[in-house]
């Protein structure tokens, strides 16, 4: 038996339709949602990430602006940057995109959004509102992975799940809102004693590491389901190609479900973005917010 594959793509498009109609909704009453994107120097990945951002929140329906800073720009100036998207009413989300040049101080940067603006639920506001189980922005890798689970499981309270990888950007917020949904939850890293063991105990392994097909099939639970968040350029065959953390050939054989890479987890991030900036624009409105 192979396991049901989780159609992260499929799935943001119809997340993106929803957004997509409560902002022509909105419209209606001549409010437009606006996300900036502030871009420090010219990784290659970041760039394609802040064009594809920039192309699916036009086509939802929302304001979209990039802006494109040089690599030696100094904390001041990008300091500056935010504190002006900060006092624009027009602007509702604001993304510093990660990784920052090695001389800028990136904590200080996202604490300096304003927490009611931070769509990407980093600013220290966000993480501590997450952890005591209040409203809060919360960070769109782990948004898309929970709202896969929820609805492949339906209810989760009760299972045990295995968040591998604690980053602040995926590992510790996806375990907070496991915890959140009442899963009984671990969270293994690069001092985890037999991670092999701890993943064969998961109901629900998400895997955050990045590592290339670390994760293999015998780790996994028969019937689990898997949500595999890395992302892995390797060279195989004489190509490039994307993989995850899980080696996905042998994984599908074992688990209940799972999501591709790429194809999974991917495509929901920046749905949960376009979706973030909805909620945020509807809060600064005093509107009520998308389900
Ligand atoms: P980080 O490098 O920040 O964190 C990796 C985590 O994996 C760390 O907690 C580390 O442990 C742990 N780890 C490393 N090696 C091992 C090991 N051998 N065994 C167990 N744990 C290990 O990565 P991110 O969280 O930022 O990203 C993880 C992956 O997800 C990457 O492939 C990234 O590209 C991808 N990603 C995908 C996104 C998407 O939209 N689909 C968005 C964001 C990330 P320790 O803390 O002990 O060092």
């Amino acid at each position: 038996m192979t396991a049901e594959l989780i159609d992260g793509k499929a799935f943001s498009v119809r997340v993106r339709g929803l957004v997509g109609a409560h902002v022509a909704r909105l419209a209606a009453q001549g409010i437009v949602p606006g996300l900036a994107v502030v871009l420090v120097g010219e990784d290659p990945a970041s760039e394609v990430y802040v064009r594809n951002k920039g192309i699916q929140t036009r086509e939802a329906g929302m304001n979209s602006w990039e802006y494109k800073l040089p690599a030696d720009t100094s904390q001041e100036a990008l300091m500056a940057q935010v504190a002006a998207l900060n006092a624009d009413p027009a602007v509702h989300g604001i993304l510093v995109q990660l990784p920052l040049p090695k001389h800028l101080d990136s904590e200080a940067v996202i604490n300096a959004i304003d927490p009611s603006k931070d769509v990407d639920g980093f600013h220290i506001l966000n993480v501590g509102l997450l952890g005591t189980g209040q409203k809060a922005m919360v960070p769109c890798t782990p948004l898309g992975c929970l709202m896969m689970l929820r609805d492949r499981l339906g209810d989760l309270s009760g299972l045990n799940a295995v968040v591998v990888g604690r980053s602040n950007i995926v590992g510790k917020p996806m375990a907070q809102l496991l915890l959140g949904e009442s899963c009984t939850v671990t969270v293994a890293h690069s001092r985890t004693r037999d991670l092999a063991e701890v993943c064969r105990r998961a109901d629900i392994l998400v895997a955050a590491v990045g590592r290339p097909r670390m994760i293999p099939g015998d780790w996994i639970k028969p019937g689990a389901t898997v949500i595999d968040v890395g992302i892995n350029r390797i060279s195989e065959d004489g190509r490039t190609r994307l993989v995850g953390d899980v080696d996905f050939d042998s994984a599908v054989q074992v688990a209940g479900a799972i999501t591709p890479v790429p194809g999974g987890v991917g495509p929901m991030t920046i749905a949960c973005l376009l979706a973030n900036t909805l909620t945020a624009c509807c809060r600064a409105h005093g509107l009520p917010e998308p389900e």
